[in-house]
């Protein structure tokens, strides 16, 4: 029976955990597919271009967002990012849910956009401030300027909170995904979101008639 694909949004304030959730309901579940986002901000150490991100120029990030290949995009922590469109809509037309790891003003527009109502969006709050700051040390991947940005940010990221259709809190980590996974397999069996439902049940009804 073929569903509508789904568009699952996790939000968070920067080292709550999204990019590690995402990546556990990615090994759960390979027909998930995560929409690689493109960005002006500089590699990671340890990130490829294409796997976690598209990484371009400002140029090349405006002649897409200017070509309309962008689903959503926003300017976070000074770089741009954005969605490009495309693998998001050949995974919908195939019935597969895509997987977003995107800010709140991303957020916002997809759920504003045309693709709304296969919007289901998910912000994780962190148990503390105190726990985001050794997170985003602990992670060792960003200056101690970076840090404190980010850190300066999150207040205003975690407003946007009671934006989202479900919320958790990411304290200990198997619990959380656990509940995640709780949310998306929920989600996935909404009446709305099986297509094929009234034909089956029209064939169970047959089967009454033909006792
Ligand atoms: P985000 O994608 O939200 O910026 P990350 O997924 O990169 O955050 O997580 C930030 C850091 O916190 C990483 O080092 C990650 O391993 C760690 N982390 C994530 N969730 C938990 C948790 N529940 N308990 C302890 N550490 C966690
Ligand atoms: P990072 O630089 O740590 O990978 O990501 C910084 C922030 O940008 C995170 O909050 C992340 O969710 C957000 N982000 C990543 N990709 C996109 C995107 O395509 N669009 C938007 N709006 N935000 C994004």
């Amino acid at each position: 029976m073929q569903r509508r694909g789904l568009l699952i949004i996790l939000s968070s304030p920067s080292g709550a955990g999204k990019s590690t959730l995402a990546r556990r309901l990615m090994a759960w579940d390979p027909t998930l597919r995560f929409s690689v986002s493109a960005t002006t901000r500089a590699p990671r150490e340890g990130e490829v271009d294409g796997r976690e991100y598209y990484f371009r120029s400002h140029a090349q990030f405006e002649a897409m967002v200017a070509a309309g290949e962008m689903l959503e995009h926003a300017e976070v922590f000074g770089h741009f990012y954005g969605s490009p469109r495309a693998p998001v809509e050949a995974a919908m037309a195939e019935g597969r849910d895509t997987l977003f790891d995107i800010d709140w003003q991303g957020g916002q527009q997809i759920r504003n956009s045309a693709l709304g109502k296969d919007v289901v969006s998910v912000f994780i709050l962190p148990p503390s401030i105190a726990e985001l700051e050794r997170r985003l040390r602990t992670r060792g991947q960003d200056s101690d300027a970076v840090i404190r940005g980010r850190m300066a940010k999150s207040e205003a990221e975690i407003s946007h909170w009671a934006e989202y259709d479900y919320v958790l809190v990411n304290d200990d980590l198997d619990a959380a995904e656990a509940r995640l996974k709780t949310v998306l397999m929920a989600e996935r069996m909404r009446r709305d979101r099986q297509p094929g439902l009234s034909e089956f049940v029209r064939g169970l009804n047959r089967e009454f008639e033909a006792r």
